[in-house]
């Protein structure tokens, strides 16, 4: 589903390296943390696989297509298949729960019927069915998250990528929005998550991939955050 073959990476022609001889392959149904302090290239890592950034060496294949070769007119479609979570929720503010994810639908093309059939389904699944008509600006940021969440997965992408999706929450709610997430990874849609919330990553036991100064150094099966090297 994602295979990274000796992807090297700078910003800067004259810059230093963002990644390393980055080689990794995560099949369709994964779960999949990618730890490692600040600067180490996951935010750029996720950016190559929605193709808003493009290596310099190497390369990536997502769904089966080399993002490199990819025509510009074909993006629109991969990025369709992929459902982004962000660290700071990235919602419309003044708009309800309801409006939110239904947007989201709409900008696809989705017909009323379906919006009003799939997003109340949604809604139960991040567990805010009784939200669905209050503003975004006044939910607490644990359940902004799950209207985040809820908006990613509306339109049934093969994958879900989370930056950060905790950085802004307290344990229990981060411990939550995890909990979601790995809901609906078990339904089949494939996880991808960067965080730095070492205490989910040891209890979920997921595989972990980290990366450390722009190099992947561990990849691990039921991995930990603090991996002895
Ligand atoms: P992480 O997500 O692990 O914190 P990033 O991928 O954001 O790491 O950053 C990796 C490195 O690339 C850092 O040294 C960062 O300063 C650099 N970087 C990120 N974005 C840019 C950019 N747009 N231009 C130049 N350097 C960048």
């Amino acid at each position: 589903m994602v295979e990274a073959k000796g992807i090297y990476h700078r910003y800067d022609k004259k810059g230093k390296d963002v990644l390393i001889d980055i080689n990794f392959m995560i099949n369709r149904g994964e779960f999949v943390f990618f730890v490692g302090p600040s600067g180490a290239g996951k935010s750029t890592l996720f950016k190559m696989i929605i193709r808003e950034i493009i290596p310099r060496e190497g390369y990536l294949k997502v769904f089966g297509h080399d993002l490199s070769g990819m025509r510009q007119s074909r993006v629109p479609y991969l990025r369709r298949n992929i459902g982004m979570v962000f660290q700071d929720f990235r919602l419309l503010d003044e708009r309800t729960t309801a409006e939110n994810i239904a947007f989201a639908m709409r900008v696809t093309g989705a017909s009323q019927r379906e919006i009003r059939r799939r997003v109340p389904y949604v809604l139960e699944l991040v567990g805010l069915r009784e939200k669905a008509a209050a503003r975004v600006c006044d939910l607490s940021g644990g359940e902004q998250q799950r209207v985040g969440l809820a908006r990613a997965i509306i339109n049934r992408p093969a994958m879900i990528i989370a930056d950060e999706p905790t950085g802004n929450l307290d344990p229990d709610n981060s411990y939550e929005i995890m909990n979601i997430l790995r809901t609906i990874n078990i339904r089949g849609t494939t996880v991808l998550v960067a965080t730095h919330n070492s205490e989910i990553v040891d209890r979920l036991k997921k595989r972990v991939i980290h990366l450390n100064q722009g190099r992947l150094t561990v990849d691990e099966e039921k991995g930990a955050y603090a991996s002895v090297l």
